[in-house]
């Protein structure tokens, strides 16, 4: 009885790279999209508060979309109204 070792080593396992693999979008630091319509059409102003906070205005030409950050955190609408009440535009109504 001789025991024959079928010879199946031609599954050999090479690391080619040949099919581009890189087919996942990977999104722009710099271009940041509206978390509601999710339009490009976004206007980023950075601005100080009344209380020295540097803050980033987001604003959306498509949806009207508004949005505060602070250090890519963001701030609601009323806090950030709490430190700019404080600088009253004499004059303006409101
Ligand atoms: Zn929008």
């Amino acid at each position: 009885m001789a025991i024959a070792a079928p010879a199946t080593r031609t599954a050999r396992t090479t690391g080619r790279s040949s099919t581009p693999s890189s087919l996942t979008q990977i999104p722009r630091s710099h271009q940041t999209t509206c978390p509601k319509c999710t339009s490009t059409r976004l206007t980023q102003i950075a601005m100080t508060l009344t209380d020295g906070t540097p803050v980033q205005f987001t604003s959306c030409h498509s949806c009207q979309y508004r949005a505060w950050t602070d250090n890519g955190v963001a701030l609601p609408i009323d806090r950030v109204l709490a430190k700019t009440q404080r600088n009253r535009v004499p004059g303006s109504r409101g």
